[in-house]
């Protein structure tokens, strides 16, 4: 449990206690700190400040001043050297950024790894866009010229998870930032420290003061100030569809735009025609990730009945050789971020237990794991009938649910029968069946023999439904991230 802890002095600001405003660690105005634990050992791994209302608000003023003068005014030539600088700055701190990483959320240090690239390249791909953004014009019936410029909302506001923090910061605030934006960010308390280094890294490349604030803190204090604040623009939130809907609610109070990136239920259709070798392989190393802690995991296998023997004893010999543990002692998965999230992933596998559905396949935590860390053994339950709620809900964990299909129409109608719809995956030899099914999905993306959950850094990456609306990723994010004005041209009116 992170507890709170007055600071007994009034030390200079810094990471470990400070907000990131217009350019400089600034003291939070509670004085209070929040404690960052390893999830693998429990250990103390940093301290940062518990921001609240009153620092929210000292971030979106300097944020505006931000917009309003050499951010906001800056030609997209000049923002895309700032963000390829910003870009560089990640890469040449990146063995230090991934062990902080590694550190504060328990995960493998070569997954941290990737996920500091990808912060980098989510700065590289928007510097290279910044200065590729051209509106457009045209005359109209009526003969007049219309000019439609894009142009930034101002400022935004951004809310991140915990599971990914470097490359959420990257993917929400990049595109943003390239637009002209200037951005308030708060992280999530499980997982604030790196993106409070990233932000000084930024700046010290050369973003100038105010354009990348981040306010530390409590969701439902930092968090809840943020998205009800009336001088945003707009806000993009990346989280729970429970907060998501309160963030929107917000949003529409001050009436300003709101993309929410929700969870998922994602499901891999594996039809009878499958590449089973390659498949299932790709099937376990994606719900190992990040210890299924990815919204875009695919934690459902829906597979051809006729395949059912088959897959399970697939799955039974891959699980088997998957060890939860330290990640430096070389285990598959690291721990889950929080005591919280291991209870909440628990209570699943108990309830699946209680209701009779079979246990196909387990791994183990290593005997050494250390007590504290919020291990997790990945586990594959099924058949799992489609109203149970290991089929439906978002568990957040390295747990599978494998349901059984006849036929495509029940595949389709399987994959859709979720409060979800982020991406789903479709294994089969013949691709123009493939591509029949995919079509019939109602998902932002889907993945055809071969699965990168999310997509890369080009892709547009967003869902439908329960799973949120806007896009990120991709030049769509730059839309998202902008608004248009459109300027008319009277060319027919008489001159006076
Ligand atoms: P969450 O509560 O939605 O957290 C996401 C972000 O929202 C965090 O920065 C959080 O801050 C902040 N927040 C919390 N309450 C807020 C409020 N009232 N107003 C504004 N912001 C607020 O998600 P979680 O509790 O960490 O995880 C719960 C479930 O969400 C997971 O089990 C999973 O199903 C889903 N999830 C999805 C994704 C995804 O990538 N789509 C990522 C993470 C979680 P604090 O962390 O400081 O509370
Ligand atoms: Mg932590």
């Amino acid at each position: 449990m992170t507890e709170l802890r007055l600071v007994g002095t009034r030390p200079e600001p810094d990471a470990t206690n400070g907000i990131f405003v217009g350019g400089r660690w600034v003291l939070g105005a509670s004085g209070k700190t929040l404690e960052a634990r390893n999830p693998a050992t429990g250990a103390l791994v940093g301290t940062m400040a518990a921001g609240n209302a009153q620092d929210v608000d000292r971030a979106v003023a300097a944020a505006r001043r931000a917009a309003q003068s050499g951010w906001g005014t800056a030609s997209g030539l000049e923002r895309g050297r700032v963000l390829a600088a910003v870009a560089a700055a990640i890469r040449a701190a990146a063995p230090d950024l991934a062990r902080l990483e590694a550190t504060d959320t328990g995960k493998p240090l070569a997954e941290a790894e990737g996920d500091i690239a990808a912060a980098a390249r989510y700065f590289e791909f928007y510097a290279g866009a910044a200065d590729k953004i051209h509106g457009q014009s045209f005359t109209d019936p009526e003969g007049r010229l219309a000019v439609v410029e894009r142009i930034a909302h101002g400022v935004t506001g951004h809310i991140i998870p915990w599971n990914y923090p470097a490359q959420m910061l990257g993917r929400s605030v990049a595109p943003a930032l390239a637009m002209g934006n200037a951005c308030v960010l708060k992280p999530a308390e499980d997982a604030c420290l790196v993106p409070l280094r990233l932000a000084e890294i930024a700046c010290d490349a050369g973003l100038p003061a105010g354009a990348l604030n981040v306010v530390p803190g409590k969701g439902a204090v930092a968090g809840a100030a943020l998205s009800a604040h009336p001088d945003l623009d707009a806000i993009a939130f990346i989280g729970s569809p429970e907060v998501g809907a309160l963030v929107q609610i917000a949003a529409a109070r001050n009436h300003i735009g709101c993309t929410l990136e929700l969870g998922g239920k994602s499901p891999h259709i594996l039809c009878a025609d499958a590449d089973l070798d390659t498949a299932i392989a790709a099937i376990v190393a994606n719900i190992v990730q990040n210890a299924g802690q990815t919204c875009s995991a695919g934690s459902r296998v829906l597979c051809e009945a006729a395949l059912l023997d088959e897959v399970g004893a697939r799955l039974r010999i891959a699980f088997g050789t998957l060890i939860a543990g330290a990640p430096e002692a070389g285990s598959d998965l690291g721990p889950l971020i929080s005591l919280t999230q291991k209870r909440r992933v628990e209570r699943y596998c108990r309830q699946a237990e209680a209701d009779g559905i079979p246990l196909i396949a387990e791994g183990k935590i290593a005997p050494d794991a250390p007590a504290a860390g919020h291990f997790v053994a990945p586990r594959a339950y099924g058949p799992v009938p489609p109203e149970h709620i290991l089929a439906r809900d978002e568990i957040f964990g390295p747990i599978l649910s494998i349901q059984t299909f006849e036929g495509d129409a029940e595949a389709v109608k399987l994959a859709n029968d979720t409060e979800y719809g982020l991406v789903a995956n479709i294994w089969s030899q013949d691709t123009a069946r493939a591509m029949r099914i995919a079509r019939a999905l109602k998902v932002g993306q889907v993945f055809i023999n071969g699965y990168g959950a999310g997509g890369g850094v080009e892709l547009p990456f967003g869902g439908m439904k329960g799973s949120g609306h806007g896009r990120s990723k991709g030049l769509e994010a730059l839309y998202a991230m902008s608004t248009t004005r459109t300027l008319i041209l009277d060319l027919n009116a008489p001159v006076l």
